[in-house]
């Protein structure tokens, strides 16, 4: 006879086969044994519960360490590619208007000469978190690369785009960080912003942050061009 299941044991196990119209007799016959073959069925239903729950809690564990940047904890390049092909998506009117935001940190190779990569490390944790405390829920922000994030503002037209990472600008002024017990003088960062009209493509809205951003540099850095 083929066989008809399988079975996977963690411990020595005996198995009794039944066939199916004995079962059923048995059930017919006996309420004890209706109740135990209940009793089991309803044991192994919960074990399998467990184990594709835990198996659906390593599987986010790793999908969430996959997307996400270790220093600063923000969504990675490869995170963002994710939401990049969810706001391709035929729906993306929904999300529109949308501004891109690229930042990148002024004489930052200078800073981490000065102070150490350690304090230039630092700096990059803080800022994530100083970004992310003061953008929307829904907004994106994401470690873009090195010392350059992105961010994502969906449902925001290009001026007050620019009004939010203004804002995130002048607040670096006051923005404190501390590495090994030593307080590190504050940086500042350069921003490229471009919104994002229907015809265009997501590569040519952050082409044209980035085109700001040289700008932003070109123009004397500490500033929001677009
Ligand atoms: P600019 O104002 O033109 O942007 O000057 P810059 O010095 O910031 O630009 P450049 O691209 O020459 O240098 C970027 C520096 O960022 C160099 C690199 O050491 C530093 N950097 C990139 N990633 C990290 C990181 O993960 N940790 C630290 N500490 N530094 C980083
Ligand atoms: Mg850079
Ligand atoms: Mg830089």
């Amino acid at each position: 006879m083929p066989p008809c299941a399988y079975v996977k044991v963690v411990e020595p196990t005996i198995l009794l086969v039944i066939p199916c119209d004995i079962l059923w007799e048995l059930v017919n016959a006996s309420p004890v044994i209706a109740r135990n073959l209940l009793y089991k069925l309803s044991r192994r239903m919960r074990s399998s519960n467990a184990t594709l729950s835990d198996t659906l809690q390593v599987k986010d564990h790793f999908e969430q360490a996959a997307n996400h940047d270790a220093l600063t904890g923000l969504t990675n390049r490869r995170g963002l590619e994710v939401i990049f092909s969810s706001l391709n998506s035929p729906g993306r009117q929904a999300y529109l208007p949308l501004s891109i935001a690229l930042i990148d940190i002024d004489h930052f190779k200078h800073f981490n000469d000065n102070y150490g990569h350690q304090a230039g490390d630092a700096v990059l944790a803080t800022l994530g978190q100083h970004f992310k405390q003061h953008v929307r829920t829904h907004d994106v922000v994401a470690r873009y690369g090195g010392e350059e994030f992105l961010i994502v503002l969906p449902s925001t037209a290009l001026q007050p785009a620019i009004r939010v990472v203004d804002r995130l600008r002048q607040m670096m002024a006051h923005q404190r960080v501390q590495s090994e017990g030593q307080e590190l003088p504050s940086v500042t960062f350069s921003a490229g912003l471009s919104e994002w009209s229907e015809e265009e493509t997501l590569e040519q809205v952050i082409e044209a942050a980035d085109t700001a951003l040289y700008r932003a540099k070109k123009e004397g850095r500490n500033r929001v061009c677009w």
